[in-house]
């Protein structure tokens, strides 16, 4: 069987060297996600720090890409965790302790819970997961509001089908309201051409900006995707907010749940509860006979979730209708509520707000 173009770039980049631990850059997990677009390929690298290595790995990486026959375009993100990340983090985490405000970097808002959305790797619906499950609030009864991060790939636009821009008046940005739900992306916020080619400041201009600046009123939950991986960004948001809780997003691969330990350490370093794992495309249903098939093999995640401790909250099956809704910009638990996955995101939902306020009661 031909090799996927993903496969062919794994193996690509899989021949690139970090010397310094004379390892490849794919076993060291810098690779943190690859985007593949009708030929186009944007390669995200994450390291732990901001040193020589960084062009030298790029340059080779670039070089091995290339050479992979049907690529028409390709952009190489490189992003590193900053020196004093953690200090800082613990400083806000303090201030924010001893304010009567829930959230002072969310402006004039109000809302009573926050709630990540994250993954350790592009690719494993974590913006799919995102999206359901605010619509799943909603259907349970919730003011929601959802916010794209992810600056790698902002989803929320497509998913949701909403192409203007959000309006201003210079102070405040307003949210784009659509199937019951207040959104706001990074995606309404760049040009189409190459939202990809944002670096380092720019990028945490505009995070600060859907931070403070979004007048989101008031709300019962805020739902945010965040961008896979755990890098500067991440940590903005998880410093300037006070995120109440975590849903770890992961498919049954060997490559994917690597990253998922890195996630859980993430938001157990920064403090975030973390409420538990979500697998997703665990299985597919046959249309004919209803029996499941595991797609990657089965006792992965569990193992991952026994070993930290975390629980599996629910495995979502890949499903075409949810690609299809996703495609076109309805989620299908807006669309057909009463679909087997749909309620399975409901009953998310139930699960992870009992578990908020239960915890909200807890530190009470
Ligand atoms: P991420 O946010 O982790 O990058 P996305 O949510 O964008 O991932 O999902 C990647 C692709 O996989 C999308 O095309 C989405 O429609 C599809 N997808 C996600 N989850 C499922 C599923 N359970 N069944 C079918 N397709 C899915």
């Amino acid at each position: 069987m031909a090799e996927t173009l993903e496969n062919q770039i794994l193996h690509a980049l899989g021949q690139v060297f970090d010397h310094d631990k004379d390892k490849n850059i794919v076993s060291l997990g810098i690779v943190k996600n690859i985007n593949i677009d009708a030929g186009q390929v944007t390669v995200i690298l994450e390291f732990e720090r901001d040193d020589n290595n960084i062009k030298k790995i790029y340059d080779e990486s670039e070089k091995a890409i290339s050479e992979i026959p049907g690529i028409t375009k390709s952009t190489i993100v490189t992003t590193y965790h900053s020196e004093n990340s953690e200090t800082s983090s613990q400083n806000e985490k303090n201030e924010q302790d001893n304010s009567d405000n829930i959230n002072p970097n969310l402006g004039t808002s109000k809302i009573k819970f926050i709630l990540m959305v994250a993954s350790g790797k592009g690719g494993v619906g974590k913006s799919t997961v995102a999206t359901n499950l605010a619509i799943a609030f909603k259907r349970i009864g919730l003011k929601t509001c959802l916010l794209d991060a992810d600056i790698y790939g902002p989803s929320v636009p497509t998913m949701f089908d909403i192409n203007e821009k959000p309006q201003s008046d210079g102070k405040q940005i307003e949210t784009l309201n659509k199937y019951g739900i207040a959104t706001m992306s990074i995606g309404y916020m760049v040009n189409d051409d190459n939202p990809m080619i944002w670096r380092g400041l720019m990028v945490m201009k505009a995070i600060n900006e859907l931070i403070s600046k979004v007048n989101w009123g008031e709300a019962d939950i805020m739902i945010i995707d965040m961008p896979p991986g755990t890098g500067d960004v991440q940590l903005t948001l998880t410093q300037k907010l006070k995120v109440d809780g975590s849903l770890i997003v992961t498919t049954p691969q060997d490559v994917a749940l690597i990253d998922v330990v890195r996630g859980l350490r993430m938001f157990e370093k920064t403090e975030i509860p973390i409420m538990g794992l979500v697998e997703n495309m665990s299985y597919f249903v046959a249309p004919d006979t209803g029996k499941q098939y595991p797609l990657f093999g089965e006792g992965k995640t569990e193992s991952v979730a026994e070993k930290y401790d975390y629980e599996i909250l629910t495995k979502i099956p890949h499903d075409p209708l949810i690609l299809e809704q996703c495609e076109n910009g309805h989620p299908l638990t807006d669309l057909v509520p009463e679909h087997k996955v749909s309620r399975m995101f409901i009953e998310l939902a139930e699960t992870v707000l009992k578990k908020l306020k239960l915890q909200r009661l807890a530190d009470s």
